[in-house]
């Protein structure tokens, strides 16, 4: 990868924090407002809603709490391009912004047949690129491609690339197809940088393999353990449910209880934390200051896993076979760190910003007001 080298010998190389879970539309959420989910709204990829009492996918920009910095882009004046691998996130993150006359794509839409909101038959157009597979790796090339023609036609200069972890999901850093799919990502980023971009590189979330030296899953089932607790009817929901259960089959490191009023939470909490693979268990409260979650759409506890441990509901309710060759996931503590990579070197102030507790949803400070120009 000549291309990231180069940007973390000349510019800055660091980590960051991301936001807790550690999930795709939680810390993209973060990274378009520049805040915590407390501030944004978003709790996961999927929730329980208290006010309806229905299970629901939290994939609609309808959930957002905060203005976006792309919306506040477009509206200065700034010709604002977002190019995403899944539709899902594209609408969470672009509508404020089309308001304003953003350019927003998605892989998984691109020249679809048929209508669809992700359609934008004047960019396909222009920009003549090829609709790629969603499980694959050249939906995330795709993403780096189109910004790299967004920046050389001249349609933007203020751009969004958000990829997705589906090569990450599949295989170990060292697997020849993640080397592969790098390769052809750091050639994307050389075009980027190549058209005179400053560039800022972060993470929604790191990933590990969740897995006993065999290659089975290292599953804990919340349902069945609050059961043989003898605290039947919790309602386990694990927010890192989504449409594309082919990366993870519905397994993270991230699980929200909501408790019946008959059981006492606290005493739940206890149980629950003495158990092996499960590393923190927070009531309502603590969830709310310590992981800087939403109190409304969060439930009474909140579970997070070990490093090669994901929580489930019970053995029923995951299908296995989806996750047969290896199961890599994320949602925890241990995908929470980021790298933080700038094409240019920080200014004193960022610099000394990049020291502490940087978080990945700082990217656009600094790329905007931190890079030495
Ligand atoms: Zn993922």
């Amino acid at each position: 990868m000549p291309n990231l080298q180069r940007m973390c010998r000349n510019g800055f190389r660091g980590v960051a924090r991301g936001a807790i879970p550690s999930f795709t539309n939680v810390n993209n959420a973060a990274i378009i407002t520049g805040a915590p989910p407390s501030v944004h709204g978003l709790s996961g990829n999927y929730f329980y809603n208290q006010d309806t009492g229905e299970e629901e996918m939290m994939n609609s920009s309808r959930y957002l709490r905060a203005p976006t910095i792309l919306a506040e882009a477009a509206s200065a004046g700034r010709k604002v391009g977002i190019v995403t691998a899944k539709e899902k996130l594209r609408d969470i993150l672009s509508n404020a912004a089309v308001v304003h006359g953003a350019i927003a794509i998605s892989s998984e839409t691109y020249k679809a047949d048929g209508v669809s909101p992700g359609r934008n038959p004047e960019v396909e157009r222009a920009l003549g690129l090829e609709r790629p597979e969603i499980y694959s790796g050249d939906a995330s090339i795709f993403v780096l491609k189109a910004g790299a023609e967004l920046l050389e036609k001249g349609l933007s200069d203020f751009l969004y690339l958000s990829t997705t972890d589906f090569i990450q999901h599949k295989f170990e850093p060292e697997a020849p197809e993640a080397i592969t799919f790098y390769e052809a990502l750091d050639v994307q980023l050389g075009r980027i940088l190549e058209a005179g971009a400053l560039v800022g590189i972060t993470a929604d979330h790191g990933m590990n393999a969740k897995q006993r030296p065999d290659g089975s899953p290292e599953v804990v089932y919340l349902e069945e353990v609050l059961e043989n607790f003898g605290f039947p009817g919790c309602r386990v929901i694990l927010p890192i449910t989504d449409p594309y259960v082919l990366h993870h089959g519905a397994l993270g490191s991230f699980a929200i209880i909501h408790v019946p009023a008959s059981h006492n939470p606290e005493e739940i909490a206890r149980r629950l934390r003495l158990l092996n693979g499960v590393t923190e268990v927070y009531g309502r409260d603590l969830a709310t200051l310590k992981l800087e979650l939403p109190a409304d759409r969060i439930g009474d506890l909140a579970v997070l896993s070990g490093r090669n441990v994901v929580l489930g509901k019970n053995p029923r309710a995951h299908d296995l076979k989806a996750v047969s060759s290896g199961l890599r996931s994320h949602g925890g503590r241990y995908e929470e760190m980021v790298p933080f990579i700038f094409s240019e070197r920080l200014s004193d102030d960022y610099h000394s910003l990049a020291q502490g507790d940087t978080r990945n949803f700082d990217v656009f400070d600094f790329t905007i007001n931190g890079l030495r120009k």
